[in-house]
């Protein structure tokens, strides 16, 4: 019986170590099981930060002065006629930063409500300005209000975007209200919703707790473009996205 133990495990070790000698004559360096499944894990965790209504020379610059202390990057869905030669140098500073503008249409009002050529107008007029005062041109759009519907989808080409927020949009919600609120829902994929409204302080004082907070639990933050690349997910038409890795069909056809 001994003799069968010995001669298996004799078998064992010759195998493993053949299988390592045939690594360290491979040229790449074949990295060990426990290293690939630490790289893949923090490779995983991605989230980004997105923010609505802007572009102002108030919360604006406050919001890309917490961005770059931290060295992370965002997305800027911003209005079109907020959008002027002062504005637009925050759009400026948000993409020297490494973040990137999107479009939240022009006057940001219920578009079910508007008639189809309104609508595309709302789109180019805004993409317009992105593209003369930052040089390139979304691809994303967040419906204002989330409110969407089929005629919408087929007017507009960009991908639609929706996102998880925590209602810092309320007065009287204040900066812990808003951290707790998000940091009890945020998972791998997400696209955090945030607005930078002139007066939004609480969103800036919750911010400066959300980024710590979210690197501490392994997140790295992106912008919502290179979430879906980093992913490896191709948006697709007709839906809107939550979270890159959740397709939802929208609800209001
Ligand atoms: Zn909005």
């Amino acid at each position: 019986m001994f003799k069968i133990i010995f001669v298996l495990i004799s078998l064992l070790v010759s195998s493993c170590a053949s299988s390592h000698s045939t690594n360290q004559n491979s040229q790449a360096p074949v990295p060990t099981p426990e290293e690939k499944t630490e790289e893949e894990a923090t490779a995983s965790m991605l989230v980004a930060l997105s923010f609505d209504d802007g572009p102002n020379n108030t919360i604006t610059p406050e919001m890309l002065d917490i961005l770059e202390e931290h060295g992370v990057p965002a997305s800027f869905f911003v209005i079109g006629q907020y959008i002027n030669d002062s504005s637009a140098e925050q759009m400026k500073r948000a993409v020297s930063l490494g973040c990137e503008i999107q479009n939240h249409s022009y006057t940001h009002s219920f578009m079910t409500q508007l008639p189809i050529e309104s609508v595309k107008d709302e789109i180019k007029r805004t993409d317009d300005l992105i593209e003369k005062y930052v040089g390139t041109r979304p691809t994303l759009f967040r419906p204002p209000y989330i409110n969407h519907n089929t005629s919408m989808h087929d007017a507009i080409d960009h991908t639609f975007i929706s996102g998880v927020g925590c209602q810092d949009w309320e007065a009287n919600r204040t900066a812990q209200m808003r951290y707790d609120d998000l940091m009890a829902k945020v998972q791998d994929g997400d696209i955090i919703l945030l607005h930078d409204f002139e007066g939004n302080v609480n969103t800036v004082e919750a911010l400066k707790m959300i980024i710590p907070e979210l690197k501490k639990r392994g997140y790295t933050m992106v912008t919502v473009s290179e979430l879906f690349k980093r992913k490896g997910v191709t948006p697709k038409d007709g839906y809107i996205y939550t979270n890159v890795l959740q397709e939802t069909p929208y609800q209001n056809r």
